[in-house]
């Protein structure tokens, strides 16, 4: 708590402004560090105000523009050869730009037509299509699992790394592995991979820290709107900022951003979907609604247990550790989060994953540790694991309610 107060007067006091410094993880409970990116000008005041409040603290990332030149060098590199003409010879090894997942998701399409389908559900401010993937053997208004993956720009990691991957993931196992296959047999999986394009495009030409949309806000010089802060669900409440500089600045109104309202209008108009999973960066977690408020979710013990089969199966299978619970009592405060508003639609099994690293690397995951060393495929079999067994996890039979299937979930 002492920590919690220290930051606050840091925030305010020292640095006048909120959005001074860049927070990468908030503040979640005493036992937890805090992650802080800081501009090498503010870093002796930083350190000498830390240390006259007694705070602890470490360097976690000594010089993140070293790390930000190779990740570009690496792009750079793999732009030189020739542009994949199938699926097959797409580099799942490294980080794509928008127009190379664009043509991704079209080969994609192109390769399965009975399986895959592009769907438009919108535009973004700037003009460009918000596409869906939608994998399907048929059947009409059959029950669905929504995933969504980089709807935070700045989280390449998943954005494409593991949607991309992922989608190719669903066309070759489909037939092989039956616990997908009997899910797409009865159930249809849309996959948004690029779910806040205008600064995912922003990341790439200018700033690759960018969080929030692109849609600039009146009155202000600060572009942009937290997409995780602008669900109608306890929206203005704490746990997002009403400040337009803010990283976590909710919007003027509810589904203000395109990108929002146009996953709401599909969400609504569907009417039949049954697991929504959002995938965010970093922290490895398995979180649960609600963000907003103390009081639980209906099914939260079932939610609960859920999550905790999930994570206790992922480390025993790989060692890794995730936390997991509901978003205001694992991470922190946030109104206007996905998730809540979903459950709050009926969708019961609401879940967002953070997913790697826990903090050495933060965003920025280099490309060497994507593949680990020694092994030839991508991401590598956890993640597999991970994502893979989101649908297969979270699905209950409706004729079975007493055999239930493990599930998983995730934000930021
Ligand atoms: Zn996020």
């Amino acid at each position: 708590m002492r920590g919690l107060l220290a930051l606050t007067a840091l925030f305010v006091a020292v640095l006048g402004k909120e959005t001074f410094l860049d927070v990468w993880m908030g503040v979640t409970d005493v036992a937890s560090p805090v992650d802080i990116r800081v501009p090498f000008y503010n870093l002796q005041s930083v350190k000498i105000y830390l240390e006259s409040q007694n705070i602890e603290f470490s360097i976690m990332i000594e010089d993140l523009q070293m790390l930000l030149d190779e990740e570009q060098e690496k792009m750079e590199l793999a732009a030189r050869f020739v542009e994949p003409r199938d699926t097959d010879s797409f580099d799942y090894n490294n980080y794509h730009t928008l127009s190379e997942i664009y043509s991704f998701q079209d080969m994609l399409v192109d390769e399965n037509p009975s399986l895959v389908s592009k769907m438009v559900i919108g535009q973004s401010y700037e003009g460009r299509p918000l596409n869906v993937l939608k994998f399907s053997t048929g059947g009409s208004s059959r029950p669905a699992i929504w995933i969504d993956t980089g709807i935070h720009s700045r989280e390449w990691w998943v954005t494409q790394a593991s949607g991309t991957w992922f989608a190719k993931k669903i066309v070759t196992d489909y037939g092989r592995d039956p616990a997908l296959t009997a899910i797409l047999d009865k159930m249809d999986i849309y996959l948004e991979i690029v779910t806040n394009p205008d600064g995912f495009s922003y990341t790439h030409t200018r700033n690759r820290m960018w969080r929030k949309t692109r849609k600039p806000n009146p009155g202000s010089s600060c572009v942009g709107v937290d997409p995780n802060r602008n669900w109608d669900a306890g929206f203005g409440g704490p746990g997002a900022s009403g400040s337009s500089c803010s990283e976590t600045y909710r919007g003027p109104k509810a589904h203000s951003e395109s990108e929002v309202k146009s996953i709401v209008d599909f969400v609504k108009s569907h009417g039949n979907i049954k697991a929504f999973i959002s995938i965010h960066a970093y922290s490895q977690m398995l979180l649960y609604p609600y963000g907003y408020t103390r009081t639980p979710v209906r099914d939260q013990a079932e939610l609960n247990s859920l999550a905790k089969k999930a994570i206790t199966d992922l480390a025993s299978l790989y060692g890794t550790r995730y936390r997991y619970g509901s978003i205001i009592n694992t991470i922190y405060q946030a109104s206007g989060s996905t998730i809540d508003w979903t459950y709050n639609q009926g969708i019961k099994y609401s879940y967002t994953f953070e997913l790697r690293d826990t903090g050495r690397y933060g965003f920025i995951l280099p490309a060497n540790q994507i593949v680990p060393t020694a092994q030839a495929t991508f991401p590598d079999e956890m993640m597999a694991n991970v994502i893979l067994k989101v649908p297969s996890l979270l699905y209950h039979h409706p004729h079975h309610p007493h055999h239930h299937r493990r599930h998983y979930h995730h934000t930021s």
